[in-house]
């Protein structure tokens, strides 16, 4: 296997692998000197991650997320094209953007039709130019396009993949230990726990976001490999069917299992408390994405996978995990 990334912290245990090689280097770097051709020549499949996947990202430099998640990544698939192999393209849930039913009177959110995503049938619903939110969504939406036009045209092999907010270990950064800036609400709810801070509710924490974990999502990338004629010329919806919750009762569960899990009750009476959009990630034109109902139904059918794994499994792993690394032991044991 040959990796592609400016950066190798979150996967330094697998870089003494026999199997593996990383090119520390961006994807120009790795066009002009030529070892991208030889990687995609090489290859059975392509697997692009590559993005800026982050919503303060959005609202602070949307410039470069438009340029990360859209145009570095078209030497690749060009490549992909011209060579005639596999692209698996990871995009993102965020391109279905809000739910019509966000858009019609109340009774609205009691038709599934109107909210759950299915690739071959829900539109993408963008907010405005100036809500720099969409830059992201619009960007991944534009290259699955074009993906799935060379698809159409030349016949290139092709895999979309739209995830549904992956959890897990190693999952982002934390702000002051690994990282700057404003993580995805996971880590900005860890680190919250991590300092006795408050957990913030973007505008009231009533968005809502189905959990997967990372461990379904790799199950779902392996039966791909198993059966590359049923997942080629497809675009699956990855994620855990019925995992749905809001913000807020994902502040509230991350509390408790984080007291139970550090054995510090205290954890329990932080607070929970909510901010603007706007206070939150600056006058860079925040909106949300109100809900992301999966239909799984065509990577049920085509690859014979379903999510298994529940929200608390989920959280208590990956919440064990970032305790073990970042928390303050001592402070514990002495209290
Ligand atoms: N959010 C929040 N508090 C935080 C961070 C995020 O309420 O400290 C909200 C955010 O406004 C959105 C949801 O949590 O409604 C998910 O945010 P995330 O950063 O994970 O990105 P998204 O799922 O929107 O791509």
């Amino acid at each position: 296997m040959v990796g592609f990334d400016l950066e190798a912290g979150k996967i330094e245990h697998l870089l003494g692998h026999d199997n593996f090689t990383l090119h520390r280097k961006s994807i120009d770097e790795a066009v002009a000197d030529g070892s991208m051709q030889e990687a995609v020549a090489w290859a059975d499949v392509v697997v692009n991650l590559a993005a800026i996947c982050n919503p303060y990202e959005y609202a602070i430099r949307p410039s470069a997320v438009i340029k990360s998640s859209l145009f570095d990544a078209l030497p690749i698939v060009d490549l992909c094209c011209e060579l005639n192999t596999w692209l698996i393209q990871f995009s993102t849930c965020e391109v279905y953007g809000r739910t019509v039913s966000s858009y019609v009177p109340e009774e609205g959110y009691s038709d599934p039709d109107l909210y759950v995503q299915s690739e071959s049938r829900t539109p993408l619903v963008m907010g405005p130019v100036s809500k720099q939110r969409w830059c992201y969504a619009s960007a991944k939406q534009t290259l699955e396009r074009y993906v799935y036009a060379l698809g159409f045209e030349r016949q290139m092999p092709f895999t979309i993949i739209r995830p549904y907010n992956f959890f897990g270990p190693r999952m982002d950064f934390i702000p002051g230990r690994d990282g700057t800036g404003i993580p995805r609400v996971l880590a900005c709810f860890i680190t919250a726990l991590l300092d006795d801070e408050p957990l913030l509710l973007v505008d009231g924490g009533t968005a809502r976001r189905t959990i997967t974990s990372i461990h379904d999502a790799i199950d779902a990338m392996m039966a791909m490999f198993d059966r590359p004629h049923a997942a080629t010329g497809q675009i699956f919806n990855i994620g855990a069917d019925g995992n749905e919750l809001t913000i807020s009762e994902l502040a509230h569960r991350m509390r408790e299992i984080y007291a139970d899990v550090s054995c510090d009750p205290r954890k329990r009476n932080l607070p929970i408390l909510n901010v603007t959009g706007e206070e939150f990630y600056g006058k860079g034109g925040y909106e949300d994405c109100d809900r992301r109902v999966i239909d799984s139904t065509n990577a049920t059918s085509l690859l014979g996978w379903s999510a298994k794994i529940g929200i608390d499994e989920i959280l208590r792993e990956t919440i064990s995990y970032y305790y073990e690394i970042y928390a303050d032991k001592t402070a514990v044991a002495t209290r």
